[in-house]
């Protein structure tokens, strides 16, 4: 099988490509622009391997597209590009409406007129998987309830609602062209080679450098987190099992308040990395270093996600519960200080990183 995939120099993106290139016979073509969010360090262990090739292409760019489309003729597309922060969203929503909706429309086309042209055989197998968020949903507000796959949309941000106009794109794509698409809605991801502006990787490499763990508001926000290699394994699933025109939400179960994900973090640095170990006096805990800052505009206060269907259809269940995840999390991050250091001494633009982060 070849795949196409969006955004492989991405957090999420690389771990499938990671996945696919390790565990299974499938070839992949990552085709990324390469913005702030996108590193090649992250693929680098699979750079050299025959099935893996990289095309730095911006998914607007409909022409470089078709070349890319006409070159690898792909069996499926797997769509993870996507500006995806939600900060980022809510001071400049320009990138986001480009990339998320109309380089998602572009893809989209291109995919189409390609579909169209592949023989009959090849045409029934193809399939298009489209990968988005469960912001799309808004939030919750009941200490019970959870999203569905027929939640009604609600989106509160700039970035939520770009990728609540992707998903009714691809899905009416299915409807009105009959491409055979697949749409997969997940909760907040962590792991390693997550981008240090996120909640968990900036609360590991501040409480490293001893700066303050900056929490939005009463850090009270519910986030179910999901260990990316677990995420990348389901991905990888419904591309190869999922139902055309089927929605799947994947979660973890690992429902968690921000400020406790942060305790959690600052005790795991106490046992790994004591802060007296580093020069601090005997008796420092990270914790000491938690700062409450000025709420998010908007901030969605609970997410949580029903993964009952894919678990039932497709035999998915995450491998990780949060305690073992965060452990490994954290343990990556400090025996890879080659990767994050390059990400923060490089052309990147971290202006954010003293601010507070949710996700
Ligand atoms: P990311 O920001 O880490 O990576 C995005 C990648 O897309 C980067 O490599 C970037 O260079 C590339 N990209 C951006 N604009 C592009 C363009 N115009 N053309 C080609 N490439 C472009 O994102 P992520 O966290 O890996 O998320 C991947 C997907 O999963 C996104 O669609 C996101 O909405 C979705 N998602 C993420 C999370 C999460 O917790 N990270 C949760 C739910 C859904």
């Amino acid at each position: 099988m070849k795949v196409l995939l969006t955004g492989g120099a991405g957090f999420i993106g690389s771990a499938v490509v990671r996945h696919i290139i390790g565990e299974t016979q499938a070839s992949v073509v990552n085709v990324d622009k390469l913005t702030y969010a996108g590193n090649l360090g992250s693929v680098a262990s699979v750079a050299d391997n025959a099935r893996y090739s990289f095309a730095q292409v911006d998914i607007c760019n409909r022409i470089e597209l078709e070349r890319v489309f006409a070159t690898h003729q792909p069996d499926v597309v797997m769509h993870l590009a996507a500006e995806s922060h939600v900060d980022r969203s809510i001071d400049g929503p320009a990138a986001f409406i480009e990339t998320n909706i109309v380089g998602t429309y572009t893809l989209l086309e291109v995919a189409r007129s390609y579909w169209n042209g592949l023989d009959t055989a090849r045409k029934a197998a193809f399939r298009f998987h489209h990968i988005s968020t469960d912001e799309v949903f808004g939030d919750l507000h009941g200490t019970d309830d959870l999203f569905t796959e027929t939640t009604p949309y609600a989106p509160s941000s700039p970035y939520s609602a770009s990728k609540a106009s992707s998903d009714h794109l691809v899905r009416a794509w299915h409807r009105t062209y009959g491409l055979p698409v697949l749409v997969t809605n997940c909760s907040n991801n962590y792991g390693p080679y997550h981008f240090p502006e996120k909640l968990i990787p900036l609360m590991i490499l501040n409480a490293l450098a001893g700066k303050p763990l900056p929490v939005y508001g009463k850090g009270n926000q519910i986030r179910d987190w999901l260990y990316v290699e677990d995420h990348a394994r389901a991905l990888y699933k419904v591309v190869t099992e999922g139902k055309v025109g089927e929605t799947y939400n994947i979660g973890g179960h690992n429902e968690k308040q921000n400020i406790e994900v942060v305790h959690a973090i600052c005790e795991l640095m106490d046992e790994l990395t004591p802060m007296h170990q580093r020069g601090y006096p005997l008796n420092t805990k990270h914790s000491a270093l938690i700062t409450y800052v000025k709420d998010r505009p908007g901030h969605d206060l609970r997410y949580a996600i029903d993964a009952s269907k894919i678990e039932r259809e497709l035999g998915w269940k995450p491998q990780e519960n949060f305690d073992s995840g965060l452990r490994k999390t954290v343990q990556w991050f400090l025996a890879n200080k080659a990767w994050w250091q390059a990400v923060l001494d490089g052309s990147y633009t971290m202006e954010r990183l003293g601010q507070g982060s949710s996700d």
